[in-house]
């Protein structure tokens, strides 16, 4: 019996790797690509996997978050990785594309390959069959509005306010200490205090600090966000604005002096085993490196190592947690899978990271075959099991980083040989997954 083709809805980063996996495991394709007929408000060419930004896929050495997952997609045969590697350009540790040639290479790759037909199409609804849902973060709104209907309303957003996220262990707890408002509950908070002269300095900084420029499309959406406002906005309303809003210190003392502060800022515990913090409140247009300067002026924070700095940006994105499995299917269909940002995970490697899962489990399902999961303390494996598992309260995009994943079995101080001991046994994992579930059949 001839087999149905399976429906790959986006050609960006995600939906090229996700096609490319269905084809080469011996199943058809149709991979829908909206682009020239219609452009995103930040793609410019009608190439497949182009890249909207930077022409970064991030840190290189396999010690390096994103060093690791170029390094595990290497491993498991990613031709989004593999064609960076052959259009690499020098920039110092980082694995950077001459971005034209990388993206033409793939869309004729992709072109050639008997299984794939490419489709220059924009669907407005999720069809019938097997399908990977890989349209970003600036899926077109007839899609997004569709995705709206099958998800419900409150589980899609198009705008991602994020707060940054501090790395649990360089948080210095001499200073910080836990406590909820009210001691309600069990307490939930890291609390950073400040005097007045450590608050009024703070507040002049944040006002002083340089903003990103925000893109015409991201000015239109931004008005929407009034109940949100960066924090650099509310320090621009007044000197006290701050400590009516996120800085409030009442109800917060801290039990080792059992003085009250004249503000606060909270950290909210982002993951289950207690290494990364959110900055409750801190959504903001700062640029990145006035962001590190700033933030590190807040007492507690002066080490501060962040996994993602705050960010205000048009985001299509749903609420993974509630509607996905780590397998990158849907709970409620899981012939419906989801790769790239629009599941929630951040970045151009983790796109692709997550293009090779579905389309790998979009196959196998074509073919009656089980859908994998990739071990928890790969890169890989780590953020699909993050995005599928956080806190859905709470839940913004998340970078690859070594917070998410699992602890080691014993204290490692030193922080490059810690990390260089998390790529080991997330490679020899890869190893033994590679030999035993993914090739076993
Ligand atoms: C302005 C901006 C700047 C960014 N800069 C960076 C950066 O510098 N570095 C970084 O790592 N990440 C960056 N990101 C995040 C980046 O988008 C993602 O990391 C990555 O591009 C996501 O890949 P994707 O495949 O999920 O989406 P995309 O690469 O956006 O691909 C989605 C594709 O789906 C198509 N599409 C949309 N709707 C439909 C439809 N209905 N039918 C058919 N096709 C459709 C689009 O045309 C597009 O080609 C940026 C994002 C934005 C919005």
């Amino acid at each position: 019996m001839e087999k149905q083709p399976i429906h790959v809805i986006g050609g960006g980063l995600a939906g090229t790797e996700a096609a490319w996996q269905i084809a080469q495991a011996g199943v058809p394709v149709i991979l829908y690509e909206m682009r020239p007929q219609r452009f995103s408000p930040a793609h410019h060419t009608e190439h497949l996997a182009e890249l909207v930004c930077s022409n970064s896929f991030g840190a290189m050495a396999s010690d390096r978050a994103t060093g690791l997952l170029h390094e595990e997609l290497r491993q498991l045969k990613s031709i989004v990785i593999g064609k960076a590697d052959e259009h690499q350009v020098p920039a110092g540790g980082a694995l950077a594309v001459d971005r034209g040639q990388f993206s033409q290479d793939l869309t004729q790759t992709l072109a050639q390959h008997p299984l794939i037909e490419l489709r220059r199409e924009e669907l407005r609804a999720i069809p019938e069959g097997i399908v990977v849902l890989a349209t970003g973060p600036l899926t077109s709104p007839d899609l997004a509005e569709d995705l709206r209907r099958f998800t419900g309303m409150e589980y899609l957003s198009f705008f991602d306010a994020a707060s940054p996220i501090v790395v649990g262990e360089t948080i210095n707890h001499d200073i910080a200490f836990l406590a909820s408002r009210y001691d309600k509950g069990e307490a939930a908070y890291l609390n950073c205090p400040m005097n007045k002269e450590q608050y009024l300095q703070f507040w002049q900084e944040l006002r002083n600090a340089e903003q990103t420029e925000l893109k015409d499309f991201e000015r239109e959406t931004a008005k929407f966000f009034e109940a949100c406002l960066p924090i650099e906005e509310l320090a621009n309303r007044g000197e006290d604005t701050m400590r009516y809003g996120p800085l409030k210190p009442v109800g917060l003392s801290d039990s080792r002096t059992g003085e009250r502060s004249y503000a606060v800022v909270q950290l909210r515990q982002e993951d289950k085993a207690g290494q990364l913090w959110n900055m409750v409140g801190f959504q903001t247009n700062l640029r990145w490196g006035e962001q590190k300067r700033v933030f590190r002026m807040i007492p507690g924070l002066e080490n501060a190592e962040f996994v993602r700095l705050g960010v205000m940006h048009r985001n299509t994105f749903i609420n993974a947690p509630q509607l996905m499995l780590s397998s990158l299917q849907f709970k409620n269909r899981p012939t419906l899978l989801g790769a790239g940002q629009l599941i929630g995970t951040e970045g151009y490697t983790a796109a692709a990271a997550d293009g090779w899962l579905a389309g790998t489990n979009a196959a196998r399902i074509a073919l009656g075959k089980e859908a994998l999961t990739l071990p928890p303390t790969t890169m890989m494996g780590a953020l699909f099991e993050f995005i599928s598992s956080a806190s859905p309260k709470h839940f913004q995009p998340m970078p690859p980083n070594f917070g998410i994943l699992p602890e080691l079995g014993e204290k490692i101080k030193n922080k490059q040989e810690r990390y260089g001991r998390y790529r080991d046994r997330a490679l020899s994992d890869l190893k033994s997954f590679i030999d035993h579930k993914y090739r076993r059949d």
